[in-house]
């Protein structure tokens, strides 16, 4: 298999235990700190003009890390650009400063540092990072993935976090920075996302005296729920309708695939509503699956992989495997094949996943 670490030199960071640190003045509680590294810190005070960016197929946390880290820096008197290689969905419009965000034409090849967040390889920033170009340029890489490839100058990867913006909550702490206003709104939206409203098994008490710091900063809990998990398109439901009537249960695996052609009748822009999350609810099932054709850059078919296990199983493994990424209870991968030969062949793997991992409970 290739080699998935790219850079010589990284530092690899295991800041996965909460360790009380130094006394927060918190209204409500003592929350527990985590230590960050003084190079993460370091490196973010010694550069000015730095580019933010998160991964493709954006979700709540990639933006809310994006978008946090542009309050974090700007409250620091930094100037910050943000990018993202897709164009932001109606549903994190109401993040502010979501309307600053670029694309991939509008970076620059020169800035002082970059600053990639919640993305577990190079290849999740798509085409907002450009090797060449970017390439001297000193990387920081902040996330939560446990398959992080650790691409970065310099890596900070705490697996034990829900979301990469719990992380920034550590960091604005151990920058003074007040979390309040903007950042809060920001960063309880990846709390809330990543956790499907603190409902998944990582849901600690850490973490919900995070989400209740941010919410005693001023973010909006039911109005962020609102916005994202509890809302869907018509047109998702239509596709839905259409897809599940091909629904398969086999081994204790669920899933499903998702033709262009569906996708492009439902009209529904990519958005199939997290419905590997729903299928994960189905009683009979401890792995769920959906398989979505689509094209790629270079006129290429493809098929994007999402998996979700119950607790106890794990598909970040597998997604790693499979050149994709992610955490045990929810992962995915991109790849190239027709639909009818990817889904096959990634069921009999999740088949084989799960037979070997029931056989150890
Ligand atoms: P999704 O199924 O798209 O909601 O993604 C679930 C988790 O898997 C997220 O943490 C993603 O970051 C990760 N993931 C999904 N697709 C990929 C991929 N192609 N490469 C790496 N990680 C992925
Ligand atoms: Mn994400
Ligand atoms: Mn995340």
């Amino acid at each position: 298999m290739e080699e998935r670490v790219s850079r010589q030199n990284s530092l690899f960071h295991p800041y996965c235990v909460l360790v009380p640190d130094k006394p927060i003045t918190n209204p409500i509680y003592n929350l527990m700190a985590i230590v960050i590294d003084p190079t993460i810190l370091a490196i973010i005070h010694q550069h000015n003009h730095i580019l933010c960016v998160s991964h493709v197929n954006p979700d709540g946390d990639a933006y809310g890390s994006l978008l946090g880290m542009g309050w974090i820096l700007r409250h620091l008197g930094k100037n910050p650009v943000l990018a993202m290689q897709d164009r932001t969905p109606t549903e994190f419009r109401y993040l502010p400063g979501s309307g600053q965000i670029i694309n991939p034409s509008a970076v620059a090849n020169t800035y002082d540092l970059i600053i990639c967040l919640d993305a577990s390889s190079a290849d999740r920033m798509g085409t907002v990072f450009r090797a060449e170009a970017h390439a001297p340029i000193p990387l920081l890489v902040i996330d939560h993935h446990i398959t992080n490839t650790r691409f970065g100058t310099v890596n900070w990867i705490a697996p034990d976090c829900v979301a990469t913006c719990q992380m920034l909550v550590y960091l604005a702490q151990a920058l003074d920075v007040p979390l309040a206003g903007p950042l809060a709104e920001c960063l309880l939206t990846g709390l809330v996302t990543d956790t499907l409203g603190f409902r998944t098994s990582n849901t600690t008490t850490t973490v919900m005296e995070t989400a209740l710091q941010l919410m005693v900063g001023g973010a909006n809990l039911p109005n962020i729920v609102a916005r994202t998990l509890s809302r869907r398109s018509v047109r998702v439901f239509q596709l839905w309708g259409v897809v599940l009537a091909d629904l398969h249960l086999e081994e204790g695996v669920i899933w499903v695939t998702i033709s262009r052609e569906q996708m492009k009748r439902a009209g529904t822009n990519r958005d199939d509503g997290q419905l590997s999350s729903m299928l994960i609810t189905a009683a009979e099932a401890d792995i769920s699956a959906t398989f979505t054709e689509k094209v790629d850059e270079t006129g290429q078919v493809a098929v994007e992989c999402s998996f979700r296990a119950k607790p106890g199983y794990d598909v970040g493994a597998l997604a790693f495997e499979l050149g994709g990424g992610g955490h045990p209870p929810a992962s995915g991968c991109t790849l190239p094949g027709t639909l009818a030969e990817v889904s096959q062949r990634v069921v009999t793997a999740l088949k084989a996943a799960h037979q070997q991992q029931a056989a150890l409970k």
